[in-house]
């Protein structure tokens, strides 16, 4: 993919980029090294007060760097603002909880031959970000604040088609305060992503992707023995059963599959209802979903923009057209429209059966696949039946299959009564597919740590005996 800027509201190419030489990258890790040294022996205090700078810059340039966003991968303006402004909130949440979350963790010091026993949390080093255009600035923030504030430093490898928001990321922590090569943008192509992972100096990665460069990252990071978390692709469901709200339910299964014009990780995508109030639900989130005023993302009355890119778009109408050609029937939308820019539009398709592609793939658009479930047993076994595990949004007023739903639903995250969202105080991952380790809550920060164990005792009395591995 080059790196570029292009507009997918018209397709017009804006800014092109030149990658990183060799020797390039290689300054930037070794000056990411030299930034880690001296990060890692800052205090928590420090940091804190960087980061919560970081916070301040993004609350000033709100409006600006939202515009550069919906720009590079059209997003609507009302949701890149809302963005920043989550960035900032995230900033402000690590500079204040990071000493707490990374506190010395107590151990029974007597028992184990110690006059002090515990184990400490310390950075590892750099980390290698390799980041989706989806969220560009909100996907690197869920990685970069709790990184830095745990002493880490970070190298940013963004998608190909957010280079201007890539760089504004390189220079908002300096700008902040930080050391040089504490956060660094690399402007590079996924092919040299390879090069970067296998560089002694950088100790771990970070990939927020698909599950095709998941897998290639997990598989160069094994050979190397590198630590890694990964956030992939997902399916989400969102199951209606009959004693949900179902207004409520079909309002916000429009927003939950829809929001960032469709392309969410935790999008809900497949809708999964019962029996019993199938046809009330979906007649009602029809409604809802061709109601969406779909336009140009730089204005306020819009709700859904063009898809971020060709190819997005040309993924979406493949996999709309293979389930009408093998029986589904569309409900609203389905059809792209002529001209210029990735347009496409809230679309609902009933009538799914396996062999259909958006049966078990990730669909990355506004189009939403509909199910039909004749107990709450099917309904978890179609939650269940794919290979991702990201989230799960399920509506239900009884507490049983609530309880139920919680414990059996296959996927990092169960939002009942309301969609899948992330939070920092919250963890954020997946399963299966979707990934593994987290990020966000005390969770993400731990996540790219050396939990070391500390024995501090008296040589005389060192327990000598006891050893063994
Ligand atoms: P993508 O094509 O996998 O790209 C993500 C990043 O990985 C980009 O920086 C890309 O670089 C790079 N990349 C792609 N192939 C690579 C490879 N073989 N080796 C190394 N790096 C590689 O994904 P996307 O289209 O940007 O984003 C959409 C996907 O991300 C969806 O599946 C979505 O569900 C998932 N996602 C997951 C989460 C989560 O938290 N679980 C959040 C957001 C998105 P180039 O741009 O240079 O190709």
């Amino acid at each position: 993919m080059p790196i570029a800027t292009i507009n997918p509201v018209t397709g017009e190419v804006l800014k092109t980029f030149d990658a990183l030489t060799e020797e390039q990258i290689d300054v930037a890790v070794g000056r990411s090294l030299t930034g880690f040294r001296e990060l890692r022996r800052t205090t928590f205090a420090q940091r804190a007060a960087w980061m919560t700078a970081a916070a301040d810059l993004l609350d000033a340039d709100r409006d600006d760097v939202a515009a550069l966003m919906t720009l590079e991968m059209g997003k609507t303006l009302a949701a890149a603002k809302a963005e920043v402004a989550k960035c900032a909130t995230a900033c402000r949440y690590y500079a204040e909880h990071a000493e707490r979350f990374l506190a010395d963790e107590p151990a029974e010091a007597s028992e184990v031959g110690a006059v002090r026993a515990y184990a400490r949390y310390q950075p590892l080093g750099p980390v290698l970000a390799v980041m989706p255009w989806n969220f560009p600035l909100w996907q690197a923030m869920r990685f970069a604040a709790p990184a830095l504030m745990a002493g880490n430093t970070g190298l940013l490898k963004h998608a190909s088609n957010v280079p201007q928001t890539a760089l504004y990321l390189g220079e908002l922590f300096t700008r902040a305060g930080f050391p040089a090569g504490a956060f660094q943008t690399l402007l590079v192509g996924s092919d040299a992503v390879e090069r970067i992972l296998t560089d002694p100096r950088v100790r771990a990665a970070t990939l927020t992707g698909s599950e095709g460069a998941g897998r290639s990252i997990a598989a160069i990071a094994g050979r190397e023995l590198k630590k890694t978390v990964l956030e992939l692709g997902g399916s989400d469901p969102y199951v209606v059963l009959p004693t949900a709200d179902l207004d409520r339910a079909a309002e916000v299964a429009a927003t939950a599959r829809c929001q960032n014009n469709g392309q969410s990780c935790i999008a809900a995508k497949r809708f999964i209802v019962h029996t019993d109030v199938y046809d009330q639900f979906v007649d009602a989130f029809v409604a809802h979903m061709s109601a969406l005023t779909v336009g140009d993302p730089m204005m306020d009355t819009t709700d859904v923009g063009p898809l971020a890119t060709e190819q997005g778009r040309k993924d979406a109408e493949e996999q709309v057209a293979d389930a009408v050609g093998r029986g589904a029937t569309v409900r609203c939308g389905g059809r792209a429209p002529e001209g210029a820019g990735w347009w496409y539009p809230p679309t609902v398709v009933t009538d799914l059966t396996p062999e259909m592609r958006m049966y078990s793939e990730e669909v990355f658009a506004p189009v939403a696949g509909v199910y039909r479930a004749r107990s709450l047993d099917e309904a978890i076994e179609l939650a269940n039946a794919t290979s991702y595990g990201l989230g799960a949004n399920a509506w239900t007023a009884d507490p049983d299959e609530q309880q139920r739903l919680i414990t059996e639903l296959e996927a990092g995250a169960v939002f009942i009564n309301g969609m899948v969202t992330s939070y920092p105080q919250l963890p954020f991952g997946g399963v299966k597919n979707s990934g593994y380790g987290r990020e966000l809550s005390s969770a993400g920060i731990r996540e790219f740590c050396n939990l070391k164990a500390v024995w501090v005792g008296e040589g005389d009395k060192a327990d000598v005996d006891a050893a063994t591995e």
